[in-house]
């Protein structure tokens, strides 16, 4: 149950972010998310992985990409992960004691979801969080300027875009 304080800062501030992920972590992931496209030739993308928080949000620690967990996922152009390289991403992430949190990838122009990405969720599971960065995440795109998208289930998705830095709020600091 939520203490008066909590309820007071919720009236005040509005709900906690989502996600949360350091400044450094989700720009060296952005980074690395524009190098694989190969200079925009093809999509790339990662598995987001992290911990719950207190709040009931998630803590983003670190990207795994598609093309690591699955050397031919990025092949025709737009990402495909083949299930039997799932067990690959599974182990790591028992090494880790992390969970996946979200998933990421780019696109060559808008952020809004095809029609594959509503029809296949990294994660089919209600609450997961998928973000698409735009013009093949050039510019180093953070959330306000991104798609995030979250599955409600039944093949529907809630859009949280524009709520941005609240929704996925990136922190500075060591
Ligand atoms: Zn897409």
């Amino acid at each position: 149950m939520a203490s008066p304080l909590t309820r007071l800062l919720g009236w005040l501030f509005g709900p906690p972010p989502r996600l949360r992920c350091r400044r450094s972590i989700w720009a060296d992931g952005v980074r690395q998310l524009e190098r694989r496209t190969r200079g925009g030739r093809q999509e790339s993308g990662a598995y987001l992985l992290g911990t719950e928080l207190p709040d009931g949000g998630r803590r983003i620690l670190e990207f795994v990409y598609y093309d690591d967990i699955d050397p031919r996922a990025l092949e025709t152009g737009e990402v495909t992960i083949r299930q039997t390289a799932l067990p690959r991403l599974w182990e790591h992430c028992r090494m880790r004691g992390y969970g996946v949190v979200a998933d990421v990838h780019v696109h060559p122009g808008s952020c809004r979801q095809s029609p594959s990405d509503m029809a296949s969720p990294v994660m089919p599971r209600a609450g997961h969080i998928a973000m698409i960065l735009p013009d093949f995440a050039t510019g180093a795109p953070e959330p306000g300027a991104i798609g995030i998208y979250e599955f409600l289930g039944g093949g529907r998705w809630a859009d949280h875009s524009a709520a941005g830095r609240r929704f996925v709020k990136l922190e500075d600091g060591a």
